[in-house]
Formats: structure tokens, sequence, C-alpha cells
């Protein structure tokens, strides 16, 4: 990392140079045979990292917003209503979104760094009815991991469809598909599966492939799952030009988490996740989000007084390291840390150091050294 700046934002994650070895080979046909063989692993691999047996996986050049708005305007019909269980600013999203395409919104908000209750959404799916759940599984905006397997208890059994945010998780946090009943989980190449941005990835359950087919037409063309489908069965069927080198480079993250295993990947995260909130911690920080919603892929914590945002943030591209200010009501008071997709022990002693180098040129009374000793006995 001599002379590259180390980006620990919430995405895009620092890139593996096997991934970026991928994304530099030469451009070729997105017809030709070598190419529609990684199109086929990536969809194949995607599938498999979701471990789901049947579900339908759909990637298309674009990013999250892309894959929340296929999620949305291919199963939930203008008029209808969707309840959005929002934890932050990518919860809102949703709304939003719904809100483009006439759908109504009914949104459940929690406190910005808390989860929502399942008992409040239990309540809501009794008093009115839905075409749709969406959830977010974190809020990059606040650090929050919802209580995913509670809410697909939930959802078990009932005619709601499920729709799962996995922008902030998939390739880092445990997303058992099948198991919690998902109808469709949608991610993006840029996060902690650790590929350059471009793509949104989409998996949908055979429930959700009927109700789209069961709509006569959807207020979309490039979004509408139904004009892909042909494409995701046989690669070299032409509808829209694929991103051929982004496609390649996620076929090469995908083959590099299941080289690593799901389980390693998962426990790798969590072991990170818990080595940065050590370090953090003993650097005095205060945590934006509550000690049982603390998700593994990335941290949001609040200046101490006297430390400026711009100030901060300067100190630490001085040590080639990038965080991400952040969003919505913690704008200028609060920093977020990305640590998700193919980071390891060296880049985030490389964080903390800066983080704490950072602080102290700024004035905070830091201990030298503690933030690396208190991350290290989480890292072995
Ligand atoms: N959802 C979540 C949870 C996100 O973190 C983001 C991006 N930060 C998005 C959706 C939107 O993704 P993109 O910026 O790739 O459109």
């Amino acid at each position: 990392m001599i002379d590259e700046t180390l980006t620990m934002i919430p995405g895009p994650t620092p890139v593996h140079p096997r991934i970026l070895a991928a994304l530099s080979r030469p451009t070729v046909s997105h017809v030709a045979p070598v190419f529609v063989e990684s199109f086929r692993k990536a969809l194949a691999d995607f599938r498999g990292l979701c471990q789901s047996q049947a579900g339908q996986p759909f990637l298309v050049s674009g990013g999250g917003t892309l894959s929340m708005e296929i999620a949305l305007v291919n199963l939930v019909a203008p008029g209808e209503s969707v309840l959005v269980v929002s934890q932050g600013y990518f919860g809102d999203r949703f709304g939003d979104l719904a809100t483009a395409f006439g759908i109504r919104a009914d949104v459940l908000r929690s406190e910005w760094g808390r989860a929502v209750p399942p008992e409040e959404v239990a309540k809501r799916l009794e008093s009115n009815a839905y075409a749709a759940v969406t959830v977010t599984h974190a809020d990059t905006s606040t650090g929050t991991a919802a209580p995913v397997e509670a809410y697909a208890g939930l959802l078990r059994g009932r005619k709601e469809l499920f729709l799962l945010d996995g922008v902030c998780a998939t390739g880092g946090l445990d997303e058992p598909f099948d198991r919690w009943g998902v109808d469709v989980l949608l991610t993006a190449a840029q996060k902690a599966i650790g590929a350059p941005p471009g793509l949104a990835l989409c998996l949908f359950s055979p429930r959700a492939m009927e109700r789209r087919r069961a709509r006569a037409s959807v207020p979309a063309y490039y979004a509408d799952v139904l004009r892909w489908l042909p494409i995701m069965e046989d690669p070299s069927r032409y509808f829209a030009t694929p991103c051929v080198n982004e496609v390649v480079a996620l076929a090469e993250a995908l083959r590099m988490i299941h080289e690593e295993g799901l389980a390693n990947r998962f426990a790798r995260h969590a072991r990170i996740g818990r080595a940065v909130r050590a370090g953090l911690t003993a650097l005095g920080l205060e945590f934006v989000t509550a000690p049982d919603c603390r998700a593994d892929t990335l941290s949001v914590v609040r200046y101490p007084a006297g430390v400026d945002d711009a100030a901060f943030r300067k100190e630490m591209a001085s040590r080639r390291v990038v965080v991400a200010g952040s969003l919505g009501p913690l704008a200028g008071k609060a920093f977020r840390m990305g640590h998700m997709g193919n980071i390891g022990p060296g880049e985030v002693a490389t964080a903390l150091t800066a983080v704490e180098e950072s602080l102290r040129a700024l004035g905070a009374r830091v201990e030298a050294g503690a933030a690396v000793a208190a991350a290290s006995r989480h890292l072995s």
C-alpha cells in the first residue's frame, strides 16, 4: 500500500489485485464464448453466495439503486402498497422509489442507530394490506444491521413478498435466501463482494418470478426482468450490451468468495468487525449504532468534541486512508469506516493507526498504539 490510498469507505471497497487483473483483460465481444462462460459462472456463483437452489439471478449494468428499482417495479403495481422498514437513508430510498412509481409507501422508521423491532413490523402487517415488505440488511448511513432473521420469521407463510437490500451486506453477512424465504435479494458489486462498481445483482424467488409473469406489463423497459430473463438463461443472447470487463471482474470476485468459503468469509467479517469496534472504542469514540445492531461491514462513530469533519478527513487523506463522512442528521458529526470485502488485519491496522494519528493531530487526547493493540486481540 506504499503508494496507494487505502479506501476504507462503505463502498466501493479495495479491489484485490486478482480482480483488477480480471478487469484489465482485453475487452471481448459480449457474445464471445469466453465471455458467455464468465457470465454463466458469475450467475451460478452469485446464486451460490445467496445459498439458493432455485432463485433466478439477474446481472445488469448499474448499481444498488437500479437493483432496488428492479425489485420494486417488477413486483409492486402502481396503486398497491409496500411496507418500507427503514433504518436510515437507504431504507428511506425505497419510500422515494415507490412514490416515483405511484406505489404507496408506508415507511416504518427506527430512530437513527437503532433497528425497527420485529413486533412493530408484526403490528403493521396485521393492520394493513401490503404487496411487499422492503428491508435494508445493513443501512450504510447508520451502520445498523436489521434483525432480518426475526423479520423473515414473521413473513414466513404470508402473501407479502420479502425484498431484501443486501447492498452493504451480501458477501460479508450471512443471507440464506431459501431458508429465510426471501423473494428478492438485491445488491451491488462494489461492497462486500469486493468487485469494482458497475453492476446491479438481484436474485428472484420462484414465487417472485410467478408474480412478475402474472402482470401483463410493468412501468419499465431496461429494468423489466422478463426482458433480461432470456439473457440470464443463455448469455450468448442480446438485449442490452453488458459491461464486459466488469462482469469478468465480478466473476473473479465471486470465485474468490467461494475459494474462501462462505462460513470462513462471514467469520472473517465478524472478526474484523469486532476488531475495528474494539479499536475505535479504545480511542474513546462513541458509536452512533446501538450495541445490539452494529453491522460487521461498517462502523459509524461520532467525532469527539472539537474535531471538525473536514479537518479530520484531510488528516486521514494525508495518511493515505479515506473514510466517509456522514449523511442526513449525522452530516458533519460522525464518520463512517467500511470494513468489508477483501480486507484483512493489515488494512485494519493501517486504518486505525491513521484515525489515531489524525485525532491526535487535531488535539484529541488519545493513547498512542491503543487502537491497534485493542483490535489485535480480536484478529488472531
Ligand atoms: N442500499 C444500500 C444499503 C447502500 O448502501 C447503497 C449505496 N451506498 C445503495 C442501496 C445504493 O447503491 P448504489 O450507490 O450502488 O446505487
